[in-house]
């Protein structure tokens, strides 16, 4: 896999708005929001795809998800609800190929989607 997008911002060597950080995951307000709150959760081990995750990287996975689901309840919107979206690879509509996690807050979400 190439460097990534991901990658730089993790490295600080592009900028992002970054909201949450612990030694694996860094979280990030996506630059084109399609929700009031609409936040990247990125492991910093750079993964491409959902589809190229191993049995090893379960607990990064478990991690990713933990980290969405605690900023939603920190961030008061955990029982309004919100929506967690992975794309993978093209029809899934993926366009940054460092596996992530969006996280969707802030309206009512249509299902399903377009
Ligand atoms: P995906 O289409 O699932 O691969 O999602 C990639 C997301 O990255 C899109 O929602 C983009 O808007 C977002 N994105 C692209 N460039 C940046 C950037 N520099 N900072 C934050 N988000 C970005």
């Amino acid at each position: 896999m190439g460097d990534t997008l991901f990658a730089k911002i993790i490295r600080r060597e592009i900028p992002a708005d970054i909201v949450f950080e612990d030694a694996h995951v860094l979280a990030f307000r996506d630059i084109h929001p399609q929700a009031p709150v609409h936040v990247l959760f990125v492991p910093k081990r750079p993964i491409a795809t959902l589809d190229d995750l191993q049995p090893g990287d379960a607990e990064l996975a478990g991690r990713l998800l933990l980290a969405a689901a605690d900023y939603a309840r920190r961030e008061g919107f955990a029982e309004a609800g919100y929506r967690t979206v992975i794309n993978c690879n093209q029809d899934g509509g993926q366009t940054v190929y460092h596996i992530h996690l969006h996280l969707l807050a802030g309206r009512a979400l249509h299902w399903p989607p377009g």
